[in-house]
């Protein structure tokens, strides 16, 4: 059972064989995506408070010294990231601030917030109101605040990393993977198309990647909700000096996760942390969300490539470059969705993926509208290619 499981009444289970076969998967076993997708984005640190200290981590600041991003800034930062054409408010956050951030909590009653999750609904209604779909990664959450949260988000995310109990995540507060799972099947029965995916390198082993990657298509199959899986390898900085994972290694565990989702989950790598181009034919179709605005905070030694560089690395697997929204195009309505996506199935039976909120923000008559529109039916805003 993987740690923190119980307390969570966690009932994933991996088949034995399953995990062996995953493990005899190399890149010649897999096929090479027709397509590479990416979404734009502007990357909003709401706090940097973070209830958990892992040992790779460079995003959480220590009591005393997180920020907290005001409503004013949230706007500004929004309406930056409309204005150069993104599509996505990627707001971010450690683990919900404990009782240590004294001057988080103050701040944020002193505003009006009862909690950080109550204000990170505030920042996606502005987002909304800016023109930008909300895909927010706030951590671990229980089913009642994803309920909360998903009346104003497009898609949301949480990195389980991995299902082994390792010492990078050890200390007297810690995250454990029968949180991390919880929170993902929490996602599920909310009915919230949702972003996951693993952090190679951080003292797991194949064994461990393998495992990790079922129990992800365990919980995706049981609600249909994973629209995507990364594949992050860790990367030293001046927390920690882990050794970033080598190619042969992201090569093998890349195609494992091919081999093991289904085909309608993207795997993704970060272009900024991992040898895309040397990825492409290990089965990677996405490159996940880039932004021409803002650093990616929470690797923040690591620039993203521009939109020439994306196409470099689909160049190189001689797949073309698409743009999408946060949200895939199977959880979309069925007028944006482009000819030929079919909708996914919901095996809880909810009316529609997507909440009224980011429907109407999708279906407005103004600028915005029309933006997200036409990147959701695959005709723009994707530009540049002069040769
Ligand atoms: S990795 Fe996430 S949970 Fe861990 S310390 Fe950093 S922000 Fe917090």
């Amino acid at each position: 059972m993987f740690a923190g499981a119980e307390k969570y009444d966690v009932d994933v289970a991996v088949d034995e064989r399953a995990v062996e076969r995953l493990l005899s998967v190399r890149p010649g076993d897999v096929d090479a995506a027709d397509r590479l997708t990416f979404a734009r984005n502007v990357f909003i640190p709401l706090t940097t408070a973070c209830r958990y200290t892992c040992t790779y981590c460079t995003y959480y600041d220590v009591p005393g010294e997180a920020s907290l991003l005001s409503p004013d800034e949230v706007r500004e930062q929004c309406r930056v990231g409309a204005d150069a054409g993104c599509t996505e408010a990627l707001f971010t956050f450690g683990d919900e601030p404990d009782d240590r951030y004294t001057a988080v909590h103050e701040t944020l009653a002193e505003w009006g917030f009862d909690s950080i999750h109550d204000y990170l609904y505030r920042a996606c209604e502005i987002a909304l109101e800016e023109g930008l779909l909300p895909h927010s990664n706030p951590g671990d959450l229980t089913e009642s605040q994803f309920a909360a949260l998903r009346e104003v988000n497009a898609s949301m995310g949480v990195m389980l990393e991995t299902t082994a109990d390792v010492d990078a995540h050890s200390g007297g507060r810690r995250k454990t993977p029968g949180q991390r799972l919880n929170t993902i099947r929490a996602a599920g029965r909310q009915g919230v198309p949702f972003t996951t995916g693993i952090l190679v390198g951080i003292g797991e082993d194949w064994r461990d990647r393998a495992e990790s990657l079922l129990a992800i298509r365990e919980l995706h199959e049981r609600h249909g909700h994973v629209q995507e899986v990364i594949v992050q390898n860790v990367v030293p900085n001046e927390r920690s000096d882990f050794p970033k994972p080598d190619l042969s290694t992201m090569r093998r565990v890349v195609a494992m996760a091919r081999a093991a989702l289904p085909p309608e989950v993207s795997v993704q790598v970060p272009p900024n942390l991992s040898p895309a181009a040397d990825l492409v034919d290990c089965g990677i179709d996405d490159l996940g969300g880039v932004s021409p605005v803002t650093d990616d905070y929470i690797n923040p030694a690591y620039e993203w490539p521009d939109l020439r560089g994306l196409e470099a690395v689909a160049d190189a697997g001689g797949a073309p470059l698409r743009e999408r929204l946060p949200t895939y195009a199977r959880y979309l309505p069925d007028d944006v969705r482009p000819a030929g996506a079919g909708s996914a199935p919901d095996p809880d039976g909810r009316e529609a993926w997507i909440p009224a909120a980011v429907r109407e923000r999708i279906a407005a008559d103004d600028v915005h509208g029309r933006r997200l529109r036409a990147v959701a039916r695959g005709d723009g805003p994707l530009a540049v290619r002069s040769d």
